[in-house]
């Protein structure tokens, strides 16, 4: 079968049209992928849908049977409630209430799977990546925001609307006078450590940034905060730590160990170097971790 999909982010939207064989168990093969930068809903949504309808005719494949969209937030997750399927109260201008999955419901016709951008690369690397042996793991990515997915029992928490990682309040580190950069609450860990924060308090952008500064050992500290706190409430059994500022090389181990500090004197599971030593990882799809996602969310919305 031909699976449809698209990884709706704030910058960008990434389509992909996969085979898979049907099975959860087996990853499907991109066939065709494309980018198109998010500008205006009305753009944005039509070029999207316009890729899937040409890139079906070009090969004569026939059209996709299943679309999963992974979009970025706060999304509405209430099946039953009117505007599921929309962008709720987003600061990026013009895309407030927007209605992502009905759009490609009508355009394409299509059984429309429809989730966060982080739970659906969650279900991806809980598929096919580096959570396959996790029922109980966290997927948190930090970059332009920072937000995760969380599964429990081998199921994605989504509850009242959906978790949201990155809002939560963090201790601050002495000496640090940054304000922070949420435009909700200013100083939650993305106001104080997303890729923004870390340019407007540095005055340069992350990646010009050497692996001496010491924006990375407040990085560091403002996540291994983080995550000690989703360890105290969710008693998750691996993190996976990905995202442009996250994937910075020597930030996971860094942070593995500060949380290995704060939390093994109380949980005895962490004081084990071997337990630790794979707690926080990196995830294994890569950069296209949210496209493989969709396409995770459309197969497993086959159960349902
Ligand atoms: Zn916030």
């Amino acid at each position: 079968m031909i699976i449809a999909a698209i990884e709706a982010g704030g910058t960008k939207f990434v389509c992909g049209l996969f085979a898979s064989a049907g099975s959860e168990a087996s990853r499907p093969r991109m066939l065709e992928r494309a980018v198109i930068p998010a500008t205006t809903p009305e753009e944005t949504l039509g070029a999207a849908a316009d890729f899937f309808r040409s890139a079906s005719r070009a090969e004569e494949r026939g059209g996709p049977d299943l679309l999963g969209i992974g979009c970025f937030g706060p999304v509405d997750l209430n099946p039953q409630s009117p505007s599921f399927g929309s962008i709720t109260s987003t600061p990026k201008s013009g895309w407030r209430d927007v209605d992502v999955a009905g759009y490609f419901r009508r355009e394409l016709g299509l059984a429309t799977a429809f989730d966060t951008d982080v739970n659906a690369a969650a279900c991806g690397e809980r598929l096919w990546g580096a959570a396959r042996e996790a029922e109980d793991f966290i997927y948190l990515t930090v970059g332009t925001g920072i937000g995760g997915g969380v599964f429990s029992n081998g199921l994605v928490v989504h509850g009242l609307g959906h978790p949201e990682l990155g809002h939560i309040m963090v201790r601050r580190v002495r000496g640090d006078d940054y304000p922070g950069c949420c435009p909700f609450h200013r100083d939650c860990l993305e106001g104080l450590a997303s890729g923004p924060a870390i340019e407007a308090r540095w005055g340069a952008k992350g990646e010009s940034l050497a692996d001496s500064h010491q924006a990375w050992e407040l990085e560091a500290r403002y996540l291994a905060e983080a995550l000690a706190c989703y360890s105290l409430v969710l008693s998750p059994r691996l993190i996976l730590l990905g995202g442009g500022v996250g994937l910075r090389p020597g930030l996971a181990e860094r942070v593995r160990e500060l949380v290995g500090k704060e939390l093994s004197p109380y949980i005895p599971q962490l004081a084990e170097e071997r337990r630790l030593s794979s707690f926080v990882a990196r995830p294994s799809l890569g950069a296209d971790a949210g496209l493989y996602g969709a396409a995770a969310l459309a197969l497993r919305s086959r159960r349902d």
